[in-house]
Formats: C-alpha cells, structure tokens, sequence
C-alpha cells in the first residue's frame, strides 16, 4: 500500500509544454465522440493514450469497484487513487486493503498534510463541519480537494465514477469527458466519467455478473459514504445524498442542493 501525503506526492511533470499539452487534450475532446464510447472503450483509450498518466480516483462505491473491476480484467495500464481524509469508515480501510489483494493491485493513498488539518482544528475546531456549509466545505477542501489536487499534478486524466442518477446536480453538470484546469496552474486536467449514463439497474447487473467486490457499507444501508462522521445510512424514499452531511438536508427541503464536497464543483 502507498500512503502518501500532499507533501510527499512525487511530481512528475509532463514533458511537453503546457500550450502543446492544452491542445492535445482538446483535440481528443474534438476529435472523439466520448458521449458515444462504451465504458470499457473509454478505459481501454485512457490506458493506451495517458500511459501511466491516467488515474481511477474511487472512495470505493460501486462505480469505482467496477471501473477497477474493468480495469484489471483487461490488463489496463491505469492507476488507482483514493483521498483518505483521515476520516474514513475503518469499514473503508479494511476494504482498500480486501481491494489490493482481491485485484492484486496498487491503491494510492492520498492523506492530507497534518499541519493542514492541525491548523484548521485549532482555529475551527474538530467538529467545524456542523457549524456551516462554508466550514463543512472547508473541511472537504483540507482533508480531501488539497490532496486530489496534487494528485492531479501527477495525472493527465482523471477519471472518475459520477453518474447522472445520484443527483439532480450532477445530471446536469457530469459529462463523459470534461477538460478542468490543475489547481493553480494553466495546464489542463481531462476528467472523464465513463459510467455517467449507467443507471443503477445497469450497474448492478454488471456488478453481479462479473463478481465484483462490494463495499460492506452498501449492506448496512449507505447508498454512499465518505468520512464517518459526516455520511449516514438512509430511510426508504429519501434521495441516494440525502445521508450526506444530514443536518443540512432542512436547508433545502424541494431545492436543488448539489450536496458535493467540492471535488466536482464547477467542472
Ligand atoms: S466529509 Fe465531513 S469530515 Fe470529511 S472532509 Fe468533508 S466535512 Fe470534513
């Protein structure tokens, strides 16, 4: 297992200038038609293109598992990130080491700076989260934007397990394939989300007939999770994000809350 920090993340910068990397993504956007690529013709062209480059980041929902899933069935060349806040289910920790082993794989660990989280804890307080929108997504951006940042620095494409039916916001914003910028940088980052149109029926027939490794959060009534602290299972009829930092949800009772962390704000 490769634990590492903000810090400690080896940059590897590409070798081509940024202008000269601006354009070959765009002319991928351009030239391909992603919207019309299967799942596994997505992966299957982010290994060939990216080489070593293209990274899977997955809190281990069920769209993270099957793209590993794929990904290693195939013998892809992608890698395979997650953001541990220091925060995660010990369900969550157990699971990423059942994950290497039943796939024989690598998880990069990505943990935030402790100078970063003692900073802010000190000033806000552990629990700062219940305090407001603005601090709870404060949080996020210490324990978990920061670190997918600096993943990033290391990746030209990052590939991620939305879809359009976990919410109202991201049936609006999530795309197969998406140019973002790095976080303080003028380089391009292609972001692609090659299971966005899977619905859920879809996904868990694909997840029953491959065998795909399941996280045992899903039996306990999480249709999604992330730290301990601010995911709860939920009721019969609430939405698949209404178990998300919770005590918000009367903030917005028949609004649009996009219920995001912020990883996949503006994108
Ligand atoms: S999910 Fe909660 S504890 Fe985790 S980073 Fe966000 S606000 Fe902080």
């Amino acid at each position: 297992m490769t634990v590492m920090t903000v810090d400690e993340k080896e940059r590897e910068f590409p070798t081509d200038p940024i202008q000269e990397h601006n354009e070959r993504l765009s002319d991928y956007l351009r030239d391909l038609e992603f919207e019309q690529m299967s799942a596994q013709q997505i992966l299957r062209w982010a290994s060939e293109t990216f080489s070593g480059r293209a990274v899977i980041n997955t809190s281990f929902q069920h769209t993270g598992t099957t793209m590993i899933h794929m990904a290693v069935t195939e013998g892809l060349a992608l890698r395979f990130a997650t953001l541990d806040t220091l925060r995660l289910h010990p369900e969550t920790y157990a699971f990423i080491d059942e994950v290497q082993s039943r796939y024989d794989c690598e998880i990069e660990i990505m943990q935030p700076k402790s100078g970063d989280v003692q900073r802010m804890v000190e000033r806000h307080g552990e629990y700062l989260f219940f305090d407001s929108k603005e601090k709870q997504e404060h949080c996020c951006q210490v324990r978990k934007d920061w670190s997918n940042n600096a993943l990033l620095k290391t990746a030209d494409c990052w590939i991620s397990g939305q879809r359009w039916d976990q919410s109202e916001y991201r049936k609006q914003t999530a795309q197969k394939a998406v140019l973002i910028d790095e976080y303080g940088t003028r380089r391009k980052v292609l972001k692609l989300n090659p299971l966005v149109d899977w619905d859920d029926e879809k996904l868990q027939d694909f997840i029953a007939e491959q065998n795909v490794l399941v996280h045992p959060l899903y039996g306990q009534g999480y249709p999604s999770f992330g730290c301990v602290t601010c995911a709860t299972p939920i009721r019969p009829g609430e939405s698949k994000r209404a178990g998300r930092w919770r005590w918000f949800n009367a903030q917005h009772e028949g609004g649009d809350d996009p219920k995001e962390c912020g990883l996949h704000y503006n994108i």
